[in-house]
């Protein structure tokens, strides 16, 4: 998923908007305004339907967002920081930064937003019932009371990566102690669902509900991708487990000193070093380093004026990794901070690079040797 539009702060957590959501308000309010209230607010002039509809999808989307904020608490009581909650037009996602280390974590942190929404279901539900003064806001408690209901149990489906998958894979980690299985048997129920899904879709379309069949098949691919990669990715990590740095890290990586223009590096060393990173060695700085994107971003005419200690990624800047760390903590490491590549470090020397590539390549030839 790509950028969101940061909009506040809820306890230190970014809360933002995709823009695919728009697309989705838009149309949530259309709908509201066009079905729903048409129907039940009928007597209501044209602009007060729409009212209606806006304050509607509002508060269905601040609904989403507690859902997301539900898992986001949890998570901060178990210290596990929460990077962002971002709305997009599937709903919502909060985006923790690492995975529990426990079962009793994973399990508390996704049964929390199902529950705020089963919460919010009996809220609406209270609304509506005493609303009789203002019978057109009951007729949208009544809505959000349903769809809150909706939304907490259609989230317990039992299929990773929704909650219930979630819970799911927390309780087969707790009888088994086995995270990569419970995660490998989670991401598989996920597959059926999300193959559930697509098939309801199909059907939907061949029997004339064109559009609710292109909404069903789109979350079956969403979700089938998202259990897919979650399944490979435990495969990955149950290879990585117990494997440290040093037997991964390329020794062999080339060094430039730090005066060396761009020109040269291009013209001299690229030829020979097609991983496109160098270790930039300079008497009078700390080492750093500089791949092809830090050239890339400078303008192709300024080459030969600009040298490498000016563009390269400081040492400050750098995520420091021993060669004694695990493999898997230096890859979360990475992509908290958003890096492909990290020197190797033993006090200020250094001993290789590790990089994203690097971790692939050891993957490819310990499967190629069968081991
Ligand atoms: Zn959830």
């Amino acid at each position: 998923m790509g950028k969101s539009i940061k909009l506040f702060r809820i306890n230190g957590i970014p809360i933002g908007l995709h823009p695919s959501w728009f697309i989705i308000f838009v149309f949530l309010t259309w709908s509201l305004a066009n079905g729903y209230f048409a129907d039940r607010a009928s007597s209501l002039p044209f602009t007060g339907i729409w009212a209606l509809g806006i304050v509607t999808s509002l508060l269905f989307f601040a609904s989403v967002l507690a859902h997301e904020l539900g898992h986001a608490f949890v998570a901060l009581r178990n210290r596990i920081p929460v990077k962002s909650i971002s709305l997009f037009f599937l709903g919502g996602v909060a985006e923790i930064e690492r995975e529990p280390d426990a079962p009793g974590e994973e399990f508390r942190i996704a049964i929390a937003g199902p529950m705020v929404s089963l919460a919010l279901a009996l809220v609406f539900n209270s609304l509506s019932q005493v609303s009789g003064g203002l019978p057109y806001m009951g007729a949208a408690f009544d809505y959000l009371a349903r769809v809150n209901l909706l939304l907490g149990v259609f989230n317990l489906i039992p299929g990773f990566p929704m909650d219930g998958g979630r819970i799911l894979r927390a309780t087969i980690w707790k009888l088994t102690g086995d995270h990569y299985q419970a995660t490998r048997a989670a991401s598989f129920t996920g597959q059926l669902v999300a193959f559930g899904f697509i098939a309801y879709g199909v059907f939907s379309v061949f029997t004339g509900n064109l559009m609710n069949g292109i909404w069903m098949g789109f979350i079956g691919m969403f979700l089938l991708n998202l259990a897919g990669s979650a399944s490979a990715q435990a495969r990955l990590q149950q290879k990585l487990d117990g494997i440290n740095v040093d037997r991964v890290m390329n020794r062999h990586y080339p060094s430039v000193p730090g005066e060396a223009t761009l020109e040269q590096l291009v013209s001299e060393t690229l030829a020979e070093n097609s991983q496109g990173t160098f270790l930039v060695i300079d008497n009078e700085k700390p080492p750093g380093i500089l791949t092809l994107r830090e050239i890339t971003k400078v303008p192709r005419h300024l080459w030969s004026r600009i040298r490498a200690r000016e563009v390269m990624k400081p040492w400050e800047r750098l995520i420091q990794i021993s060669p004694d760390t695990p493999v898997l903590t230096a890859l979360q490491e990475m992509e908290a901070a958003d890096l492909r590549m990290v020197p190797v470090v033993e006090g200020l020397q250094v001993k290789g690079i590790l990089s994203r590539e690097q971790v692939r390549h050891y993957l490819k030839l310990r499967t190629e040797l069968g081991s």
